[in-house]
């Protein structure tokens, strides 16, 4: 048994107990760490703040594989005003349900906890539209985690789909599907799939500038929580909020 420093956001956690929380916390160091935090829920505790969502911060763990506990916990940002509008909060919490359904143990995962730190930095600070944070965010994960969707040519006969008109976005495939292929799934047009190409190009502090039109949001946000979904081989609920 050891005791480790990792920085880290809290993505889930259960209550147990009368005073006790599990927390899933996805660390730049370990990957995703479970860890009990023993009396987080008393008012007096040291641990109070840090067994919220979306709270970054410090975190002293003991202990060793599968079984960590929260020693301490240096809060440095709690993202609060995610916490005071419905959309803000729908964007972050799907965030945080993708990143439970993709992150592994044990792995480092400094460019997923960097991306979504900025992601929720953006969603609760900046003037974003908190779906543009949810679906820009969504393929950025899943690119990182190795899906990174075919774009520019068809996923299935890779044909240069650049400016053509009749696009489905389908999940099984891997991507964008020219009409002459046959796939299940949402229509797209090219301007959504180029939306989506320049999203893929931005350096994480960058991607408070993403701001859809319309109807790009409309097309993408089905398809995206689809491809999300089919990848993580998970429903997510917090998108319908959106
Ligand atoms: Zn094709």
């Amino acid at each position: 048994m050891s005791l480790s420093t990792v920085n880290g956001i809290v993505v889930r956690y259960a209550n147990y107990r009368d005073n006790d929380r599990i927390l899933d916390i996805l660390t730049g160091e370990m990957g995703l760490v479970t860890a009990a935090a023993r009396g987080c829920r008393r008012q007096k505790s040291p641990l109070l703040a840090a067994g919220e969502l979306f709270v970054f911060g410090e975190f002293v763990l003991y202990g060793a594989k599968d079984r960590y506990s929260v020693n301490a916990c240096d809060v440095r940002e709690t993202f609060y005003p995610l916490r005071e509008d419905v959309e803000r909060f729908a964007a972050g919490a799907y965030m945080l349900s993708l990143v439970q359904a993709g992150a592994t143990a044990g792995e480092k995962s400094e460019a997923q906890l960097s991306l979504l730190y900025h992601a929720l930095s953006f969603t609760a600070y900046a003037e974003v539209n908190p779906a543009d944070m949810a679906i820009c965010f969504a393929m950025r994960y899943l690119s990182l985690l190795g899906f990174r969707p075919a774009l520019t040519s068809c996923a299935v006969c890779g044909r240069d789909v650049r400016g053509e008109k009749s696009l489905r976005f389908s999940a099984p495939a891997g991507g964008a599907v020219c009409g002459a292929c046959d796939a299940r799934g949402p229509s797209v047009s090219a301007l959504s799939l180029e939306a989506v190409r320049r999203m893929l190009l931005l350096e994480d502090g960058d991607i408070k500038k993403v701001c859809l039109p319309e109807r790009v949001r409309a097309e993408l946000r089905p398809a995206v929580n689809e491809y999300a979904e089919h990848v993580l081989e998970r429903r997510f609920k917090a998108m319908d909020a959106l």
